[in-house]
């Protein structure tokens, strides 16, 4: 399988970071080595000194689909979840001064929590309110209603590039909130009120 992210897709975590308002989604992979194994602590690696969390709701590819429409795109998908892209930020500065790819950054081992994934019956995708929690402080609180591009509009552009296969999983982007993360806290994703995951850091 592997992870597709979203990148800038929240106008409020664009300005929070200075960066650009894209004109068509900033799209990166994670690969599945990535995947933070259930249960475990997140070790923060001796690579980076500003690791940051970044809540995003998930979405589980159900079946094989290329150049999808945008109409036909809720078909692909049964389950959304709530993960978080860990993020290596002192070294995707490094990138991104020097227009270098992501990937060191973005996709290292541990970088992808999945957390529980729920039928799409249960929410009102136009409006998911999702939050993630710090040592039982709230620091971000999103809703998919500040979305960008919304979700089949991110099925359909993003399988113009890459077959999606099913097992596929798609991080829909970060609201604003993004933080430091430190050794001993507690992360917390609450999806509509449900207990996504909790992660501890080492
Ligand atoms: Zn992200």
């Amino acid at each position: 399988m592997k992870i597709i992210c979203i990148g800038r897709n929240y106008a409020k975590h664009i300005e929070e970071l200075a960066n650009e308002r894209p004109v068509s989604p900033v799209v990166f992979l994670k690969p599945d080595s990535a995947i933070l194994a259930k249960k475990m602590p997140f070790f923060i690696p001796a690579f980076s000194n500003d690791i940051h969390y970044e809540v995003e709701v998930l979405v589980k590819i159900n079946k094989v689909g290329k150049h999808i429409d945008q109409k036909f795109a809720h078909k692909y998908y049964d389950e959304i979840g709530l993960g978080i892209d860990f993020t290596a930020r002192d070294v995707q500065a490094q990138c991104k001064e020097k227009g270098l790819p992501w990937e060191k950054a973005k996709a290292f081992d541990g970088s992808a929590v999945i957390g529980n994934f729920y039928p799409k019956s249960d929410f009102n995708l136009e409006s998911i309110q999702f939050q993630l929690l710090q040592n039982q402080m709230v620091v971000q609180d999103g809703n998919t209603n500040a979305m960008l591009w919304k979700i089949d509009e991110l099925i359909a552009y993003v399988s113009q590039f890459f077959t999606l296969k099913k097992g596929d999983v798609i991080f829909t982007g970060t609201p604003a909130g993004v933080g430091k993360v430190s050794e001993n806290d507690v992360l917390q994703g609450i999806l509509e009120g449900k207990e996504a995951f909790t992660v501890k850091i080492k």
